[in-house]
């Protein structure tokens, strides 16, 4: 299954935070360590959308083929700074397309967010939901994948106003009572906050005092990252999340929150 990453901290260069640290985001394609419930490595695409301070808006890289294998991006990356950005490689999931558009994170104004999981028996299971979505968002869809309905009905919600943290626990309950098997690790940010939850895959969030990072497997945290108060010495510590948690991080802190008991409709 996919594996996401999401920053907020000092500026750092793209390469620092997603290429050179041990077990970054480039070593989970071929080599990650808490896949679960099947995938073993994630070379279907990868995409990086980062906040940037003179325009409102994040910029976006995102492309088909495995991290490892894209040059170009390995050369911009270390011109490439910002103090906010959400990174996702893909795990295609089966039956569907190995495109560029359905890579994570997807994007609307400052939007930025990425799916990682899986909903089972997709689109016939989210007919119902489906429904809810109005011709223009569903003519919009990205690609013809779970995650990007998945994003459509988190969208319509946010732009119905709903504060980010609501939205994105009632989207994943909306899913989830209508497919109760669905993987749903999600991650939301708009620059300024981070938003994921924790259900049915890994999740780990490490605080230093300038920077938070969540991501699905910890990974060495560049210097810039660590900030320098003694407490903070040595190698920052990664927390993993429980399952069934909405996470809300911005700059200053963390929350963690048990996400409700779903009421599963009968059979
Ligand atoms: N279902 C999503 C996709 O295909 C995410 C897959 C994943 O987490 N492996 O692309």
């Amino acid at each position: 299954m996919c594996r996401h990453v999401g920053y907020l901290g000092p500026p750092v260069a793209l390469d620092e935070l997603l290429l050179r640290p041990s077990h970054s985001l480039l070593e989970q394609t071929w080599a990650p360590k808490d896949m679960r419930h099947g995938g073993t490595v994630n070379v279907d695409g990868f995409g990086v959308g980062w906040y940037r301070s003179d325009r409102p808006e994040p910029g976006r890289y995102r492309t088909c083929g495995p991290m490892w294998a894209d040059e170009n991006f390995a050369a911009l990356a270390p011109d490439i700074s910002s103090g906010a950005l959400v990174g996702a490689v893909r795990s295609a999931t089966k039956s569907t397309p190995v495109v560029r558009t359905a890579c994570a994170p997807f994007l609307s104004g400052r939007w930025l967010f990425s799916h990682n999981g899986s909903v089972p028996g997709w689109p016939e299971s989210l007919a119902e939901l489906v429904e809810k979505l109005d011709t223009t968002r569903l003519l919009n869809l990205d690609a013809p994948v779970d995650s990007a309905v998945v994003w459509a009905l988190l969208l319509r919600r946010l732009d119905d106003g709903q504060p980010p943290a609501d939205a994105v626990r009632d989207t994943l309950v909306e899913v989830v009572r209508a497919v109760p098997s669905a993987r749903m690790n999600l991650l939301l940010s708009d620059g300024d906050l981070l938003i994921a939850t924790t259900w049915t895959h890994a999740l780990s969030v490490c605080r230093t005092d300038n920077a938070v990072i969540l991501a699905s497997e910890p990974f060495g945290v560049p210097a810039a990252a660590r900030g320098d108060s003694p407490g903070t010495a040595g190698e920052p510590r990664w927390q993993a999340v429980p399952d069934g948690y909405l996470v809300v991080a911005d700059r200053v802190e963390t929350s963690l929150v048990p996400l409700p008991e779903i009421e599963l409709r009968d059979p």
